[in-house]
């Protein structure tokens, strides 16, 4: 009797089978369909997106992870979207404005930061005399933006890879910047890169930056005369409904509440998937959004590879981990749509984050009020804001993230006095729950972190020793960069149009 007796065989034959429905997983399937090819998509949860997807709660509509897309329409999303002709599904908030304030013992300092609106100075001049106290310089708050752009004025890209195994912190200090040029970035490398600073690579930084601001190439900066920053209008699971539309349109197929247990591999060859209620999909390639770790050692098992590939695949190294506050409010206490709050002591935070250790001040946290960006995210009247700051470098130490939510509170009201009495109700984004929404093994923001070894060219590979067996998602491609969402897109598609010609 055969073992296979219990399970459902689906006849229809693909052409791909895309595990996961995060951006990585959409942007492969777009450019897949587009070319005329059959997909069948698997997603374990009930709507599209992964991390870059939304839910909603007495009357507020909150994302899960993702708040802001750094090239919004004008960079891989943007691509993805045109390519499946549903531009008109997404629309974009543009920031003008980032303040930021510093925070000491009990007090706070500024705002200072970027404002593209002031076409002259491009910042926000630090409001606070008393800064001479701490001991740091009025004017290093000053032209905070300008300041930056300079990095990457005149740096190409053959430059930034010349950097890629130099760490960001050593680059950053061997540079005569000010302390608050020095504190954004550290903070926006941190947010937006999710490595710490001694490991992260200082190339993979300024590639990013360049995309945005630089001038010495296309940039969106030139492009657009302006930050590229943006929030999809909707929030953000607006990304990838707009992706999935497409698809559908182009007669992709998405099977949501399946969730894919096994790869099934013969001879070295992948030849379908089989899900958790025992059904079989058929298909020739077969593309994962979930993750080296998760694709390899659980959906294939080890024993279809060397030791040398698994031991890789168990050394790569996930971004850091964050914790997000969901902070539903039943009055309005901001008009600006983002803004950071950042700690004069970075090193002594480093060394707490390190350590796993609640700081005294978090080594920055930056506060979306996606409800300002889009008021109908939040009922009238009312505000939603999404504190979040990053901690606990790599793996789960059981920190009291109670406290640290403590800890998150308490230095907000240093900027918005007596704000909590006006809390409705607070969710609280953990590591352990992206463990479990998105079977997510680290825990982390990004699955692969982009640290000095897994950039550039040491970048972890699409392709396996099975044959067709690929992976995609933020931080694979060798050679790709960017943040979270847009490298995601950008992986799915580059990898497809790879395998496109590849036939
Ligand atoms: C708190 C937080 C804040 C962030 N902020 C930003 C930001 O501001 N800007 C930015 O650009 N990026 C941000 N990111 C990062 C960004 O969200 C991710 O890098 C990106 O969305 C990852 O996409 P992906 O396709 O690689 O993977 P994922 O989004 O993880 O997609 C994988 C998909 O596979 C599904 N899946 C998993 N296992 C299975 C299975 N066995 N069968 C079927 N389906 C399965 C999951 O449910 C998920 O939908 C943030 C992330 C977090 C967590």
């Amino acid at each position: 009797m055969s073992i296979l007796m219990d399970r459902v065989y689906i006849m229809i034959n693909y052409d791909y089978i895309i595990i996961g429905s995060g951006l990585g997983g959409l942007g492969a399937a777009g450019v897949l369909v587009k070319a005329g090819k059959r997909v069948l998509i698997f997603e374990k949860n009930a709507i599209p997106g992964g991390r870059c997807s939304s839910y909603k709660k007495k009357g507020f509509t909150i994302d899960y992870g993702t708040h802001i897309i750094t090239r919004s329409e004008f960079g891989p999303i943007g691509d993805i979207i045109q390519l499946l002709d549903v531009e008109d599904q997404l629309k974009f908030f543009h920031l003008t404005r980032m303040p930021s304030y510093l925070l000491h013992k009990e007090e706070s300092y500024g705002p200072f930061g970027i404002d593209i609106d002031q076409k002259n100075t491009l910042s926000i001049p630090i409001q606070d005399k008393n800064i001479t106290k701490l001991g740091l310089k009025k004017e290093d708050f000053q032209n905070i933006f300008a300041n930056m752009s300079k990095l990457v004025q005149n740096i190409s890209i053959t430059k930034t890879e010349e950097l890629n195994e130099v760490p960001f912190q050593e680059y950053i200090e061997s540079l005569q910047l000010g302390q608050g040029v020095k504190q954004i970035l550290y903070f926006l490398y941190m947010a937006g890169l999710c490595v710490m600073p001694h490991e992260g690579s200082a190339g993979e930084f300024l590639r990013t930056l360049l995309y945005v601001m630089g001038s010495s190439i296309k940039s969106v900066w030139v492009e657009h005369d302006g930050l590229s920053f943006g929030y999809p209008i909707g929030s953000c699971i607006a990304i990838p409904k707009a992706i999935a539309h497409g698809i559908e349109n182009y007669n992709g197929k998405i099977l949501y509440n399946k969730m894919v247990e096994e790869i099934i591999i013969e001879d070295n060859l992948a030849v379908g998937v089989k899900t958790k209620n025992g059904e079989i999909f058929k298909a020739n390639r077969i593309i994962s959004d979930i993750g080296p770790k998760e694709t390899i050692l659980q959906l294939c098992g080890k024993e279809f590879f060397e030791m040398k590939y698994i031991n890789q695949i168990h050394s790569i190294k996930p971004s850091i981990r964050s914790l997000v506050l969901k902070i539903a409010l039943n009055k309005k206490i901001t008009r600006e749509p983002f803004q950071f709050l950042l700690t004069t002591e970075m090193e002594k935070a480093f060394e707490s984050a390190l350590n796993n250790e609640i700081p005294d001040i978090p080594i920055g946290i930056f506060i979306p009020a996606t409800s300002v960006m889009d008021p109908s995210l939040a009922p009238k009247g009312k505000q939603l804001l999404l504190p979040g700051t990053v901690y606990a470098p790599y793996k789960d130490t059981g920190m009291n993230e109670k406290k640290l939510k403590e800890k998150v509170l308490s230095c907000m009201e240093l900027v918005f006095p007596h704000f909590q009495n006006y809390i409705e109700w607070v969710d609280v984004f953990t590591p352990e729950i992206a463990m479990k929404l998105w079977n997510n093994v680290d825990g982390a923001i990004n699955r692969v972190g982009q640290t000095i070894n897994q950039v550039g060219d040491n970048g972890i590979d699409f392709y396996t020793p099975i044959e067709n067996l690929f992976l995609v998602g933020c931080g694979i491609g060798k050679g790709l960069s960017g943040i979270g969402t847009e490298f995601a897109v950008e992986s799915g598609m580059t990898l497809a149009n790879n395998l496109l010609i590849k036939k």
